[in-house]
């Protein structure tokens, strides 16, 4: 039975209480509570070496105890003199009730402070102090911990301490094979240090080894979430040379990282096993185009290939792409979506079951029972944080283990990928194609309202077109965000001359599809809209965005939103009204302001939110890290990854022995944390 914290030493009921907030149930689980960072005290010296400005530990005598003296009404200064064989130190505490009588003359002391110079003698201030011959947390490195209410970082230090020796030995879980294959410490040793090291080195080590404990765990839980995790065998593409035809009589040519990812993505196509890899590429990085290509090939080798998009919109906008891209190839191209009528749907299906259309660009209509298909061999899916490891399999259902291509405009950083997407393969498309304007963004606040919109006015009337972007559709009675449909009309008002549309995702599909034709096709000159124009749509000539209550988005989907501008030619610009004072709206903005990259953007946005936030269920349906920094323990993460697929390899269900310590955990994390999709 693990041992309640209320039975430790120095905690009872009181304090327990204030562990029990935290999570902290048993003297186990303190022993989980990570120091946030070390204190080095291990250096001593002598009085009248010290400096002014060093921290240090003196061992000293009390030469006179000490006096309190009320400077002010609510400033108690005490002040006392203690003196090693080389010299005198005055020790000072500012409104400490409670060292008045701690300390007797000649009375021995280790102190850990700050040394200063007043009126040209050294002085110490506020310092930790223990008896000589006792000491617990001076001349050593010394745990910090993330303070709690009530809680100390003295009495934390000194549970901490007492509960190592409390619990004794500790069971290892992580099997010596695996520990002694990735160099990865021991659990008794490792506990010690990443509390009381010896050193900064036995630190590093210690913590190496929660870090990958941690990660492990994590990845065993949502390995075994996955139901299949054998590599499975897939479509060989006997000639992958052909895809040069289609690069040739493009009107550009492909960008470095482009043809990385082609190539990548034509290597497994030709070996025989099954494809399933996440292109990660920046809005307007040509992802679209790489998939194309790869369709070609997929259609030129006598298959079948689909495309599948999370909106009616972004799906339409994907079909004429297609079709430009194939005139004249000899590639039929056609579309599935669920507003269909039920005639022209029962064609398409006829064709893709016959073999007559080469390729499908569609919804998740795509993926119902009813549709079946020839050959089926290759699938993209554009992401969106919408398309489940669920749907895939469904898709992968349609076709003989097709290989998939899931393309994700929301660049993040490369350990989360790994943990998001751990049974998927990465290319990553990290250049634009040549001679972009980044975007001009700039932050304004609200007084800034009437330049803004006759700025927007002029880009228009200069023949661009404009996004205004809002959060919300309906004002409800307490909230002040921006409605979109009063903004429309009011921006009608100001702008007789222009055609105002509106959208938003209450719209119906089909009038939806009207108004973003319109806007495409040049009628519509500004289209106030609420997120749904998020996802990937393609207008070249707008080049304005204004954004309502930027500070209420996240800083990748402003990213995101941002896309939409700048696709052509021409300068685009990017307006965001944000409200508030916040120092974290501020910085977000600013960062708006500075960078036109996404992944410059997604490493921001986890620094300025913290990784438990970033990481936390809420975004991404994992755990909050206690010791891992997903953002920087990528090389522990990789081994563990490695060592986590070794694990499932040889024994799926972790129901032998050797496995039952890490298995307990990653159940604990399944059944306490994981919500995914
Ligand atoms: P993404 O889907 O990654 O946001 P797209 O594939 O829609 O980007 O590409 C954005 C635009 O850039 C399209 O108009 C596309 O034709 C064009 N494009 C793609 N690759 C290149 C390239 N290598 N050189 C010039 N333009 C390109
Ligand atoms: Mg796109």
């Amino acid at each position: 039975m693990p041992k309640d914290i209320r039975y430790l030493k120095g905690v009872g009921e009181k304090r327990a209480a204030l562990f029990n907030k935290k999570g902290i149930k048993t003297v186990e689980d303190l022993l989980y509570y990570f120091p946030r960072s070390h204190e080095d005290r291990s250096e001593t010296k002598e009085i009248d070496s010290c400096t002014e400005g060093e921290t240090v530990c003196v061992r000293v005598t009390v030469f006179s105890p000490v006096r309190d003296t009320r400077v002010r009404r609510n400033m108690l200064v005490s002040t006392m003199v203690v003196c090693d064989s080389s010299g005198a130190l005055n020790v000072v505490w500012y409104n400490n009730r409670y060292v008045k009588d701690q300390f007797m003359t000649g009375d021995e002391y280790v102190l850990y402070g700050k040394i200063t110079r007043r009126q040209g003698k050294l002085e110490m201030v506020n310092p930790v102090f223990e008896k000589k011959g006792a000491e617990r947390f001076t001349g050593k490195i010394v745990p910090l911990y993330p303070l709690t209410e009530g809680l100390t970082q003295k009495v934390l230090q000194s549970s901490m301490e007492l509960a190592i020796k409390d619990v004794g030995r500790l069971e290892e879980y992580i099997p010596s094979d695996i520990r002694e294959r990735y160099n990865i410490a021991e659990i008794n040793y490792a506990m010690k240090n990443i509390h009381f090291p010896e050193d900064y080195e036995s630190y590093n080590i210690a913590r190496e080894r929660f870090v990958f404990e941690e990660l492990l765990i994590l990845q065993l839980a949502l390995f075994s979430r996955k139901d299949d995790k054998t590599e499975k065998r897939g479509f060989a593409f006997e000639d992958v040379c052909c895809v040069q035809e289609f690069v040739d009589a493009l009107p550009f040519s492909l960008t470095g990282a482009q043809k990385k990812t082609l190539d990548e993505i034509l290597k497994d196509c030709k070996s025989g096993k099954m494809m399933n890899r996440l292109v990660q590429g920046d809005v307007g990085s040509g992802k679209t185009a790489v998939a194309a290509a790869a369709i070609y090939t997929a259609v030129k080798n006598g298959h079948q290939a689909a495309m599948m998009a999370p909106t009616e919109i972004l799906a339409s906008q994907h079909m004429e792409t297609l079709s430009k891209f194939f005139e004249g190839t000899g590639i039929t191209v056609v579309m599935l979506t669920g507003s269909m009528k039920a005639k022209e749907k029962r064609l398409v299906l006829d064709m893709l079951a016959l073999g007559v259309a080469d390729v499908v660009v569609g919804t998740h209509a795509i993926i119902q029972d009813t549709v079946e298909f020839k050959d089926l061999a290759f699938v993209v899916a554009d992401e969106q944080h919408r398309f489940g490891v669920e749907q895939r399999a469904k898709l992968a259902a349609k076709g003989n283990n097709p290989h998939m291509l899931i393309m994700s405009a929301t660049p993040i950083p490369r350990t989360l990928a790994l943990i998001l997407y751990g049974d998927l393969d990465i290319s990553i498309i990290d250049e634009l194609p040549p001679g972009r304007k980044p975007v001009k963004t700039y932050a304004v606040g609200e007084r800034m309202r009437k330049r803004i919109f006759a700025f927007l006015g002029k880009n228009v009337r200069e023949g661009g077109q404009a996004y205004v972007v809002c959060p919300l559709i309906e004002e409800t009675e307490k909230s002040d965000l921006q409605n979109a449909q009063m903004l429309a009309q009011k921006l009608q008002k100001i702008f007789p001359d222009f055609s105002v549309g509106l959208m938003h995702g209450k719209m119906k599909p089909k009038l939806k599809e009207e108004v973003m034709d319109g806007f495409v096709n040049g009628d519509i000159k500004i289209l106030v809209s609420t997120t749904v124009i998020e996802v990937g749509v393609n207008v070249p000539n707008a080049n304005t965005m204004v954004i309502e209550n930027a500070e209420r988005f996240g800083l990748s989907q402003l990213h995101q939103l941002r896309g939409r501008v700048g696709r052509g030619n021409e300068q685009a610009f990017c307006i965001l009204f944000a409200h508030g004072n916040n120092e974290v709206t501020k910085k977000r903005m600013e960062t708006m302001c500075i960078s036109n990259d996404g992944f410059y953007i997604s490493e921001q946005d986890l620094k300025l939110r913290g990784p438990g936030d970033f990481f936390g269920t809420r975004q991404h349906g994992l755990p909050e890290m206690k010791i891992a920094n997903l953002f920087e323990d990528t090389a522990i993460l990789e081994k563990s990854q490695e060592a986590a697929r070794a694990i499932m390899e040889e024994d799926a269900m972790l129901s032998s022995d050797k496995y039952i310590g890490l298995k307990k955990r990653s159940d604990k994390i399944i059944d306490d944390e994981i919500v995914m999709n």
